[in-house]
């Protein structure tokens, strides 16, 4: 390790032995949620003929069924849809969405506004991109009070008879709050329940699968929808998105992802069946080795003289670890110096560019193997005041070490720390 600073090597030998009493709830976790996904795999039967593809209409696939069986299980959900042919966790979630609502029906948020890429999602009444106003879904907010807690007032204020879907970000995205943790989001489910019985409450569970030991989808919430290159995937499902939930709500999305009457029962899997397995299998134990990472990011930048956030000692939800910078040469120096670590594309020095779907240009370290997938060590900021890095994932822990490292080097070359 003698290409790093005396000094970082350090603060990071000091930060591992003061998060090791947070690893250690980490394991806990890691373990219950092993052995739930193993005992759903058992519990349906899994074989290693359920791994072939299938082709064409992919009718009869038995392996994809008993997918959707297996990850229904797993997330306490009554149904699950879980496929290649998600394009990404904002077209999973657009598709839920989509299934659910209809024109005179309104979706109300109440984390906030919620993350980048969906606001084109919601877009504007007569936008015309067919977006959700633009086909007559109504569309409204309500925002976090200054603690970073719901607004209860104003979700009562703005609850009406036309509310069809309140819509919970669990994971804070771009945003500088804490994200929610299943007993927040429990809560959530019990409170807007009570004021109106029949609305379908939606979570948006991106980053946050195996953070913990339960699932939105274990406290209530009807319906939810995530990524397959982040969490579940395990960093080996090579595309995708899951929803699960309640299972007609289940089944009006799977219309949306198809075509009504068709549904789930049709798409070919081609060859990615035995990665999604796969990766859910190791989805447990990677989260673990990601969220480890985090934990050690709060507290090496915390030496570092770093505001972040979560703190260190906080309990985990998601894998996200948010970076306070003050300017944007540090967190453009911390990004590139995540990318140094990398074993995919470590040679690239990645800049800021306009993103499809973003409204900042943003700069991201992605080293790689599955293109995008975040369960795999990135970091990446929008390069807008306050300058915050987000940084998530890491298949290994010892690879978020070394990034860890390669960051603050860089930085420090740059006479940035
Ligand atoms: C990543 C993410 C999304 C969108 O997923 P993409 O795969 O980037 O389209 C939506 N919501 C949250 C909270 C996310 O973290």
């Amino acid at each position: 390790m003698a290409v790093f600073a005396e000094e970082i090597v350090a603060w990071l030998e000091d930060a591992e032995q003061q998060v090791a009493e947070q690893f250690r709830v980490i394991d806990r976790i890691v373990d219950q949620n092993q052995w739930k996904v193993i005992e759903a795999f058992q519990r349906h039967q899994v074989s290693d003929y359920h791994f072939a593809g299938s082709t064409g209409y992919g009718y009869n696939d038995r392996g994809r069924e008993v997918l959707d069986l297996v990850y229904a299980d797993v997330f306490g959900a009554e149904a699950a849809l879980v496929r290649p042919h998600f394009a990404s966790g904002t077209h999973t979630i657009a598709t839920a969405l989509f299934g659910v609502l209809r024109p005179g029906d309104e979706l109300l948020y109440i984390s906030g506004t919620p993350y980048d890429t969906l606001h084109k999602v919601i877009g504007e009444p007569g936008d015309g991109t067919g977006s959700l106003q633009d086909f007559g879904i109504r569309y409204d907010e309500v925002a976090l009070l200054e603690n970073g807690e719901i607004d209860w007032d104003g979700v009562a204020a703005k609850l009406n008879e036309r509310t069809k879907v309140i819509g919970i970000q669990r994971s804070r995205g771009y945003d500088w709050r804490d994200s929610f943790t299943i007993a927040q989001i429990g809560e959530m489910v019990r409170r807007v329940k009570e004021m109106q019985p029949g609305c379908i409450v939606f979570v948006d569970n991106c980053y946050g699968e195996f953070a913990e030991e339960l699932e939105p989808t274990q406290v209530g919430v009807d319906l939810m929808a995530g990524s397959l290159i982040k969490n579940p995937g395990g960093g080996l499902a090579e595309t995708g998105g899951y929803i699960c939930g309640r299972a007609d709500l289940v089944e009006l999305a799977s219309y949306r992802l198809t075509a009504p009457g068709i549904g789930g029962e049709v798409g070919a899997m081609l060859g990615t069946t035995r990665g999604i397995y796969q990766g859910l299998f190791l989805a447990p134990t990677t989260v673990g080795q990601a969220v480890k990472g985090s934990i050690l990011a709060a507290a090496v930048l915390e030496r570092a003289g770093f505001e972040s956030r979560p703190r260190w000692n906080a309990d985990r939800t998601d894998l996200i670890q948010a970076i306070a910078f003050s300017c944007p040469e540090q967190l453009i120096a911390f990004v590139q110096g995540i990318q140094r670590a990398a074993a995919v594309d470590g040679y690239v020095v990645p800049e800021a560019w306009e993103m499809p779907g973003y409204e900042h240009p943003v700069i991201m370290a992605a080293g790689t193997f599955i293109q995008g997938g975040s369960l795999e060590l990135s970091a990446d900021a929008p390069v807008r005041e306050p300058y915050i890095a987000y940084m998530q994932g890491g298949l290994t822990y010892s690879h978020v070490k070394f990034g860890l490292l390669t960051a603050l080097q860089t930085m420090k070359d740059r006479n940035l720390l």
